[in-house]
């Protein structure tokens, strides 16, 4: 069923930016070691269940616990478990396993540990028993995918299977680097995409299915179309593309019609969110029976020699994936998943995880531009329409140049314009930057906030608005102010870590 168009008045497109990827994948080769964090994606830490100098095969099972929120860990290599460290993982502390590798590329399924071969399973899926998916995404390490796990029999996820209401698939692509589903979802791709969504309906199947796609797509949304014909529950959402929608809190508002905030996503409602590869992995791990030992990831940005992607196993190190593909002679800067609200990754030794989609690689603009917003810009983004590039189709450039120096602000509105949550950001950036911090600020939905960086990027006086909203946010929290429903949100964001979280945002790219 395809739901009505809604209209979007918020946001921005972005569009015809350098170092878009291109939808090849190149097989990255077996690392000589990989390090497995033994808390990956949603849950918390698993047990080791292997010692130091035991032989483990990759697809093998090293860590679980079956009494704790969790999914099971899998060696990623065949080889030999040399060490246990301890990790800061991005700010999460956990165990992690050191494994040196043959370097051979077989795996087995965890699913029959007695089977040493690939693809022990070809048993026709539609027979499967709602218990046997949810044995299968749970022990292939599916289920630690999405905000909230994926619910099973097992202790996978905190949402019980007959708590989910409504399981959203977010398949926009707003965000700078994002390819077009009609790139992705090609062929074979969609078949398991749509095979995918099934099974999860399958364990899941009071909860209301909602593809949001870009209406642009027509293509895909045809084809998804005549695909889901009889599904009852299964809703394809057209939408206008435009950045953040792309971020769980607004597309779900978006597709459920109700005002859903970041706390809202992070407490038990029944909303479930997922991406595309987490629904290609679901196909994977049920049907095939291949645990999640590898990703595919796109390497994004000018700082790459050729943007692409490649399939990795997790554990190899930051540096590894990116060492043959990175521009000589720039300083790079190197952030996970987005320019505009990932984190800067300040140590490239670390592993990769099950949920990394994508490492940008960005240029540092070092140089000062006297006069910068006076300058006719061919290759430079703009909000405001100034710039020459958004008229033509010059493929657009982004560098961390803030491409000028703050200034007043001129009261444009551009960043009430964009605001997809109806804050006034000069409004609250104000009130912080002068430290009038108090339940004033709670009034003007401060907390409301997605921190979605969208209002520093198209401000023309280069303030870095989101930085002091969320100032504002923390110090707030610290005088006990918080918006009901709030703790759960704070408890998961670390607050104590929250210097290191988002340390680049809003200065990463600005027009
Ligand atoms: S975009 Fe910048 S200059 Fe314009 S109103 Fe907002 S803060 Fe002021
Ligand atoms: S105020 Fe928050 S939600 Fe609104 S545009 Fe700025 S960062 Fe995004």
């Amino acid at each position: 069923m395809i739901a009505k168009r809604k209209r979007i008045g918020w946001g921005r497109s972005f569009k015809n930016f350098r170092g878009m990827p291109r939808k090849e994948i190149t097989d990255v080769d077996i690392p000589e070691k990989v390090i497995i964090p033994l808390k990956q994606g949603y849950g918390e830490e698993t047990e080791p269940i292997v010692e130091k100098g035991q032989k483990v095969l990759a697809g093998e099972i090293i860590a679980r616990n079956d009494n704790n929120i969790s999914s099971p860990v899998h060696s990623s290599v065949n080889g030999v478990i040399d060490d246990f460290i301890n990790l800061n993982f991005f700010g999460i502390k956990t165990t992690a396993v050191i494994i040196k590798s043959d370097k051979t590329r077989n795996w087995i399924s965890p699913l029959k540990e007695d089977v040493k071969t690939n693809h022990g399973n070809d048993v026709s899926w539609e027979s499967f028993s709602s218990e046997e998916i949810e044995r299968r995404i749970y022990l292939t390490g599916v289920s630690c995918l999405g905000n909230y796990g994926i619910p099973t029999h097992f202790k996978s996820s905190p949402m019980s299977t007959a708590d989910a209401n409504h399981i959203i698939i977010n398949c926009l692509d707003s965000d700078v680097y994002d390819l077009e589903m009609t790139e992705i979802l090609q062929n074979e791709e969609l078949s398991k995409f749509v095979v995918g969504i099934k099974l999860l309906k399958k364990i899941l199947p009071q909860a209301v299915a909602h593809i949001a796609i870009n209406k642009k797509s027509k293509n895909i949304i045809d084809k998804l179309e005549g695909l889901l014909d009889h599904e009852k529950d299964i809703i394809v959402h057209p939408l206008e593309s435009k950045y953040p929608i792309n971020l769980d809190p607004v597309v779900a508002g978006i597709v459920l019609d109700e005002k859903i905030s970041p706390y809202t996503i992070h407490q038990n409602k029944g909303i479930l969110i997922y991406d595309v590869s987490t629904i290609l992995n679901i196909y994977e791990g049920v049907v095939n029976g291949k645990p999640l030992i590898e990703r595919i990831v796109a390497l994004a940005g000018e700082g790459y020699i050729d943007s692409h992607f490649l399939r990795v196993r997790i554990g190899i190190s930051f540096d590894q994936i990116i060492n043959r593909n990175v521009k000589a002679g720039y300083d790079i800067r190197f952030i996970l998943e987005s320019p505009l609200w990932g984190e800067k990754i300040e140590d490239l030794s670390l592993p990769l995880d099950r949920t990394v989609n994508c490492i940008v690689g960005i240029v540092e603009g070092n140089k000062g531009e006297f006069l910068s917003f006076a300058r006719p810009g061919f290759t430079k983004d703009s909000y405001s329409r100034t710039f020459v590039a958004n008229f033509i189709p010059f493929k657009k450039h982004i560098d961390t140049n803030l491409h000028g120096e703050e200034r007043p602000c001129i009261f444009c509105g551009y960043c009430e314009d964009v605001c997809p949550v109806e804050v006034i950001p000069h409004f609250v950036a104000k009130h912080v930057e002068r430290n009038l911090i108090d339940d004033y600020l709670v009034k003007y939905k401060i907390f409301d906030c997605i921190e979605c960086h969208l209002c520093t990027y198209v401000c023309p006086s280069k303030i870095r608005i989101s930085d002091y909203i969320r100032e504002g946010k923390q110090s707030l929290i610290k005088m006990g102010i918080e918006d009901p429903g709030s703790k759960a949100f704070s408890n998961e964001m670390n607050l104590e870590n929250a210097d290191s979280l988002n340390k680049n945002n809003g200065e990463t790219i600005n027009e």
